[in-house]
């Protein structure tokens, strides 16, 4: 995968970028099923919109979506109107998300954390930070530094997910998981870690 010249342009080629795999991860389908995905969920780099389109029919009672490329968020929103779900998709930025402090219960990450610099890494947590009520969660799921090779995003280890939610935060659990792709990796699958994560 070669670096996007910005976000949008990965999502106006004639291919999809690799993630957008016009269904939600198999990881967070199965949080879904637990019926994890409560209250306010917030899908940060929402993409094209399938988790949030996922956490809206599995008991969420408000579902919303941000992605710094408009041309994600209409073609999620576009989904949304297909499918008859009411759910809401926003521009905007996860680093400085204008959504009200403590007002969302449920965070979902899928491939948004180990796109940041370890510059950024801070100012992406306290943003969360600022949004996620006291006794919410964060669902994280990141490349994992157990998948080889370089192609693609940052390998992350499991410490450096335990160093950035290390203040405010308790991390309940990092399993390892998978990503489904649509191209570019072995068997269609990258190895992961998928993070449970609440707020103090
Ligand atoms: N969660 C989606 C997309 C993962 S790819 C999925 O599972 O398919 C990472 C996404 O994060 C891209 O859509 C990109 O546009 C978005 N993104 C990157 N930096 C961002 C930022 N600072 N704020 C919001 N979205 C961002």
């Amino acid at each position: 995968m070669t670096t996007p010249r910005s976000w949008d342009d990965s999502y106006t080629e004639e291919l999809p970028p690799p993630w957008d795999i016009g269904r939600p991860q198999p990881a967070f389908v199965r949080l879904a099923e637990q019926g994890l995905l409560t209250g306010h969920v917030l899908d940060a780099g929402c993409g094209t919109g399938e988790h949030v389109l996922l956490a809206a029919t599995h008991g969420a009672t408000e579902a919303t979506g941000v992605d710094l490329s408009p041309t994600a968020i209409g073609r999620a929103r576009a989904k949304a109107a297909d499918r008859g779900i009411q759910a809401t998709f926003e521009v905007g930025d996860a680093l400085n998300l204008d959504i009200p402090a403590g007002s969302i219960t449920t965070v979902i990450d899928s491939g948004l954390f180990h796109v940041f610099s370890d510059e950024d890494r801070p100012g992406y947590v306290a943003s969360l930070a600022s949004v996620v009520e006291s006794g919410g969660h964060v669902y994280l799921m990141c490349f994992s530094d157990r998948q080889p090779g370089t192609e693609g995003p940052r390998r992350i280890r499991q410490e450096e997910l335990r160093a950035a939610f290390a203040d405010g935060w308790t991390v309940d659990s990092i399993t390892a998981d998978t990503f489904e792709v649509g191209s570019f990796f072995e068997g269609n699958t990258v190895h992961a870690w998928l993070a449970v994560i609440e707020r103090i």
